[in-house]
């Protein structure tokens, strides 16, 4: 079937370039979700790791200022050699790299004890926000600062973690405060791998900016508050969303989480751009690749229908020259007798008469004796047209039988319809007027026998061209340019279907 249609060979190539673009594209967004996928486990687990630590810590400097609390209760504590009191007050005090100072305040603000001095720095502390709000609120609990820079030693901003000391009585007694440095979150930050677009932050829970990455000190103390990204993180204790960062305009996938009791939030996020980066880089190989290899299909499909189109068009065309005649263009004799024998079945099976008519060229050797073989072929092309013009009928067939002689086959026609062909076609030829001075009748001429199935008994299509061929005979043997039928019964008899010019 493809061999004989090539546009089916186009259309098969183009289904198959769709399928592969379709596979590609599936493919393609499978991939681009898993990079999706990816990105969101890594900000995730970051996330989670880093919130882990830094409630760790938070917790560990907590447990040292409650160990101070605890020691200032004990009886006699204020009474030890300064050395003693040292120890049993910040003996438990965290001594890692980031924790700053721990520092008792009386209820003024002043500086009593110092972890890291004895005696202590002469500082007051009574302007700082942690100071005032344990000052003024007897339940705050652990209270995390504002980040500030530190009037004691080592000037890196710090926060401060501060708990109340509370009188017997109930009264305000000065605070423990412990002092962090964020030199630590900046640490804690920059270990983690998060490409180059990523970002993470740390903020209060009312909005201040304690650190992020990328780092910028500017940034550090700053309010988020109104922002889209910290209104959504104050909705949920965790979460997860695609929003654009106030800062640096940068879209990211975020994930963020308030760590554990303390009234922090945190939040990491890579960029869209690193996200898909990789996916953009393979979608445009695969893109091309697959662009490349449909258009290739599609190219080989169509030259390949163009050469098909072009081998069926030359088969066509030998069809066509094995079945005519070169000289006439009329079906060549072969052919004839293929459908002689087609038409014959059919007559037989069907009950129709079937007539056959020979046709030969009267005194056709002297014409081209006398005017040439080229004129004689000329005459041969004149007679021809003057058969296919009388021979209209589909289903009719006209043919050179050979040399001068034509035949004609006509279906579910009787002798009557037969002769009355014949006739048009002698006469026809007669009218070409062509002259031929050895001819009886001075014109070019023919004779045509005919033969006709109805009320005849043959038993093949060749036995009817046979019959024909007597009639011929008996036509020429009549006088020439006449036409006669199978059988004559006598040639001079009238009623017979026997025409000719002189009737
Ligand atoms: P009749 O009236 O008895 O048919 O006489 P005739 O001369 O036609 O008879 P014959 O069959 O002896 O002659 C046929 C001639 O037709 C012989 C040949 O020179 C000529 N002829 C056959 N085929 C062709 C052809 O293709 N071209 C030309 N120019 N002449 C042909
Ligand atoms: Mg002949
Ligand atoms: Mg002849």
């Amino acid at each position: 079937m493809v061999t004989r249609r090539p546009n089916i060979l186009i259309a098969i190539s183009i289904v198959l370039a769709s399928a592969i673009l379709a596979i590609a594209v599936w493919v393609l967004a499978q991939m681009r979700d898993d990079a999706l996928r990816r990105a969101q486990d890594s900000v995730f687990n970051v996330s989670l790791l880093v919130e882990r630590d830094v409630s760790r810590n938070l917790e560990i400097y907590d447990l040292s200022l409650r160990a101070v609390l605890a020691g200032l209760k004990y009886p006699g504590v204020l009474d030890l050699p300064p050395e003693i009191r040292q120890m049993v007050l910040f003996d438990g005090s965290a001594s890692a790299k980031d924790m700053g100072s721990l520092l008792v305040t009386n209820e003024a603000g002043d500086i009593v004890f110092d972890s890291q001095a004895s005696p202590p720095r002469r500082i007051n502390l009574a302007d700082r926000d942690y100071f005032k709000v344990q000052r003024d609120s007897p339940n705050v609990g652990l209270y995390v600062s504002h980040p500030f820079m530190p009037k004691v030693a080592g000037k890196t901003v710090s926060i401060a973690l501060s708990r109340r000391i509370s009188r017997p009585d109930g009264s305000f007694g000065g605070v423990v405060v412990g002092t962090m440095r964020l030199t630590y979150f900046q640490r804690l930050f920059t270990g983690m791998n998060l490409g180059s677009g990523g970002s993470m932050a740390l903020m209060l829970s009312d909005g201040t900016m304690l650190m992020r990455r990328p780092y910028d000190p500017k940034i550090i103390g700053r309010s988020l508050t109104g922002t889209a990204n910290y209104t959504r993180f104050t909705l949920q204790p965790s979460g997860e969303f695609f929003g654009t960062a106030a800062i640096d305009g940068v879209e990211r996938w975020y994930a963020f989480r308030h760590i554990d009791i303390y009234p922090l939030i945190l939040d990491v996020a890579l960029s869209t751009h690193d996200i898909y980066v990789e996916w953009r880089r393979r979608a445009w190989i695969i893109g091309t690749l697959i662009a490349a290899l449909n258009l290739t299909i599609i190219a080989l499909a169509v030259l390949f229908s163009h050469q098909l189109r072009r081998r069926l068009a030359a088969e066509e065309e030998l069809r066509v020259l094995a079945r005519t005649d070169g000289l006439t263009g009329l079906n060549n004799r072969r052919n004839f007798e293929e459908h002689a024998e087609e038409e014959w079945r059919r007559a037989q099976r069907n009950g129709w008469p079937l007539s056959a008519l020979l046709i030969d060229v009267d005194s056709f050797k002297g014409f081209n004796d006398l005017y040439g073989h080229s004129a004689g072929d000329d005459a041969l092309i004149g007679v021809a047209r003057c058969i296919a013009q009388n021979v209209r009928r589909p289903g009719d067939t006209a043919a050179r039988y050979g040399g001068e002689e034509f035949s004609v086959l006509l279906p579910n026609t009787d002798e009557l319809g037969a002769a009355r062909i014949a006739e048009q076609i002698r006469a026809a030829v007669q009218a070409l007027q062509k002259r031929h001075v050895a001819s009886a009748h001075h014109v070019l001429t023919v004779s045509i026998g005919i033969a006709c199935t109805k009320g005849q008994a043959f038993a093949t299509s060749r036995a009817l061209m046979d019959a024909a061929d007597e009639a011929l005979y008996e036509a020429k043997d009549a006088g020439r340019n006449r036409v006669l039928c199978y059988p004559v019964a006598s040639r001079a008899a009238t009623g017979t279907l026997a025409t000719h010019p002189e009737r």
